[in-house]
Formats: structure tokens, sequence, C-alpha cells
């Protein structure tokens, strides 16, 4: 299952389980979409995999899987990657 991460791992903007800005990679490694097609340029700065729009779950799904909480985010963040 998804672990559905709560913000991009660039710039700590909040991506909702229900947002179609997320984007992630086979790792779940969580991007929002303009550092995803911008500074990264479509590929994961961790494990340089693709980055794909992530599927979003919807509200009766969320109820029972809950989206993660926790935030995992880059402290140097991702420019100069
Ligand atoms: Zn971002
Ligand atoms: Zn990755």
């Amino acid at each position: 299952m998804l672990e559905l991460r709560p913000g991009c791992e660039c710039c700590d903007r909040d991506l909702p389980a229900d947002s179609d800005e997320a984007r992630v990679c086979s790792f779940e490694c969580t991007f929002c979409r303009t550092c995803a097609e911008t500074v990264l340029g479509g590929r994961c700065p961790n494990c340089g995999g693709e980055l794909q729009p992530r599927p979003r779950r919807g509200a009766d799904k969320l109820a029972k899987y809950p989206a993660s909480t926790q935030r995992v985010l880059k402290p140097q963040g991702c420019s100069g990657f």
C-alpha cells in the first residue's frame, strides 16, 4: 500500500491524499508537481527513478487506510540537485 506522504520532500508543500499535484517514485519518495517538473527534471533525487503522478485515494478508502502523517523533508532542499 502506498504511504501517501503528506508533503513534498523538496519544498515541504502540502500534498493531501486527494491531490493531483503529488509525484512519487517506486520507493514512494514524494514531491510536488512543480519540483518534479522543474528542479528534478522528472527524476527522483534519492534513487534516480522516474517520478509518476501519485494515484489518489478516495475518502471512503482513506477512512479505513489513512494516509501517512510522517513528513519527509530534505533539510538542504533540492536546489543544486
Ligand atoms: Zn515541492
Ligand atoms: Zn526515489
